[in-house]
Parts: structure tokens; sequence; C-alpha cells
């Protein structure tokens, strides 16, 4: 995957959580405050914008997605989000693009970005399940990008509906206590978007949607 791929990537995701803002800020009104959806669409329009006229490297686009949330994005997920992408613009420093091997070592670092930032483990019920689901999918091997892409995305997908049943024991969502069973995370959706929009973009190199 280029650059110019990775710009679509991020161009499409940024359409996903607007299109979804409402939705995202519906579930998080459940089990959080409720800014989730606002929050990740002002990080996200604004990197949308950003991605038009962009023409840094790869991991030049990462680092500027990661600034963006963290200076944009509040709550918890503009931290979390921001440390996942800088930590995957560290892995591609130096690299044209994102080779079909430069996967699992992409992921698992922004997994893990995302780990020690939350203090997460996984089985807390957030985002952070999805990611180590998507993660260890991706250490799989593939023999094409559009085969991966699937695989992510439906990692992602089976993780997201999986916590649905677990107690949160981090984040806002933990004062529900045993309330919080039954309710999907805002963090676990956000995450399952960016894997569609992924999947979106090597399934259509050529454009947007
Ligand atoms: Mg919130």
């Amino acid at each position: 995957m280029n650059a110019i791929e990775v710009k679509h990537w991020f161009r499409r995701y940024a359409d996903r959580i607007l299109e979804k803002k409402n939705e995202l800020t519906d579930l998080d009104s459940a089990v959080g405050d409720g800014d989730h959806g606002v929050n990740l669409a002002r990080g996200w329009k604004a990197i949308g914008n950003e991605m038009e006229t962009f023409d840094g490297g790869v991991s030049d686009i990462f680092l500027l997605v990661s600034r963006t949330l963290i200076s944009k994005v509040g709550g918890a997920s503009g931290p979390l989000y921001g440390t996942a992408f800088l930590r995957m613009s560290a892995v591609l420093r130096g690299k044209e693009q994102i080779g079909k091997d430069d996967w699992p070592g992409l992921l698992k670092a922004g997994c893990e970005g995302i780990g020690q930032r939350g203090r997460v483990n996984g089985g807390e019920k957030t985002m952070y399940d999805v990611w180590l689901a998507v993660t260890e999918a991706a250490e799989k091997k593939e023999p094409e990008e559009a085969t991966l892409a699937l695989r992510l995305l439906e990692a992602a997908r089976k993780k997201a509906e999986e916590i649905i049943e677990l107690q949160a024991t981090k984040g806002r969502a933990a004062y529900l206590g045993e309330r919080s069973i039954g309710h999907r995370d805002p963090g676990a959706e956000s995450t399952v978007l960016l894997f569609e929009a992924l999947h979106d973009t090597v399934s259509n190199p050529g454009g947007r949607p």
C-alpha cells in the first residue's frame, strides 16, 4: 500500500466516522459521556481535509494523523488512537510503502501503544481487544493484501461482537459495573470502521467509493 492508497484509506475512514458520528455518540451516551462520535468527527474531518493536499510519505501520513488526533480529539480516544498512529509511524520510517509483510509489525506497534497508554491487557472491554484480535489475525500468512484486509476486518467485527457480553473494567463504562454487559463499546466500534475503510481501500484501490 503506497502513500496515495494510505491517504485513500484515511479519507474513507474520515467519511465513515462522519457518517457514523451520531451512532458512535449514542453508543457512548449509553456507557460513557457521549462524546466519542463528536470528538472523533472533529479530528477525522480535519485529517480528511489534510489528506487532500498532503504529499509526505507513509510514515509522515501516520505522524500527521497522530498529531491531529492528539490535538483535536479529547477524552480518552484522542490520546489512545494518537499513540497507536504515532507508534505505527515509527515502524514505517524510511519505507516507501506498507508491504504485505509489514502489516503484522505495524498493527502490533499500534496495539502495544494503546495497551501501554490505556494500561490494558485485554478483556477489559475496550478498543484494545479489537486491536489485539486484528494484530493476531495479521500474523497469519496471507497470499494477497485483499485477503489480508478481509481477515483483519472479520477479526475486528467478531471481537467487537464478542465483547458485548463482557463487563467493562476500564474507562467510564467500568462505572456501570454489571450494567455495562450487553452494550457495545464505542472505541471497539470505531476501530471496526478503521478496518472497514482499509478493506474498502484495498478492494477498490482506484479511489473513494
Ligand atoms: Mg467518551
